[in-house]
């Protein structure tokens, strides 16, 4: 780090917002297979609160590969860098008083240790436990067709690893229940926590 860049305090700061909004924010971290219904369930959750007049943000995993994270690969090293940068923009968007959605598959422990790390008691694991074999029949983007065949390589779950959570706060098993069940799971969870509005 630079010895000369100084961090500046500014006076409208996050209790500043947080105060003025009316709610606390956080960062929902979902974590779960490709397929497993990440988007879908943080798009349900988002839609509900922000109708309800929270302020709210999603970082998609395919959405910031197109921008900030353009050019990154799969590969082990890159989905950390990946998970790096997202850590980082979610935690300037926390600042700016949102309830930040991630929804990136983040295979590893580590990743996900670090991104917890930088977080803090904002950082709130979200996993969507869906079975690989049941992803596999949704193949939404048709993804694990080409993984089997080999024409994507380190697709998690066929040829990388997904090493599951293991004290994720939020725990969703989506298999059997619908989109709107497993939404409800977490805004519970926000509201147990008094975190919304
Ligand atoms: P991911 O973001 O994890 O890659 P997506 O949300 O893009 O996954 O895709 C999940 C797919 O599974 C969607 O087509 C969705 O309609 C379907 N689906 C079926 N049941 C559920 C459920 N209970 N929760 C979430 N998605 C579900």
């Amino acid at each position: 780090m630079d010895s000369n860049i100084v961090w500046h305090t500014h006076e409208v700061d996050r209790s500043f917002r947080e105060q003025q909004q009316g709610h606390r924010s956080c960062v929902l971290w979902f974590t779960g297979l490709s397929g497993s219904g990440k988007s879908t369930i943080a798009n349900e959750v988002e839609k509900q609160i922000a109708y309800a007049g929270n302020r709210t943000y999603t970082l998609d995993g395919d959405n910031v590969r197109h921008g900030l994270n353009k050019g990154l690969t799969f590969s082990d090293e890159d989905r950390i860098e990946n998970i790096r940068r997202v850590s980082e923009v979610a935690k300037l968007m926390c600042d700016a008083g949102c309830i930040v959605f991630t929804a990136f598959i983040s295979p590893f422990n580590e990743e996900r240790e670090k991104a917890k790390q930088l977080l803090g008691d904002d950082y709130i694991e979200v996993f969507i436990d869906t079975p690989l074999e049941v992803c596999e029949s949704r193949d939404p983007k048709g993804l694990y067709k080409k993984a089997r065949s080999g024409e994507i390589k380190n697709f998690t779950g066929i040829s990388s690893d997904f090493e599951a959570p293991e004290n994720a706060q939020i725990h969703i098993k989506t298999d059997g229940k619908s989109v709107s069940e497993c939404a409800e799971l977490v805004i519970n969870h926000l509201r147990n926590n008094q975190i919304l509005k």
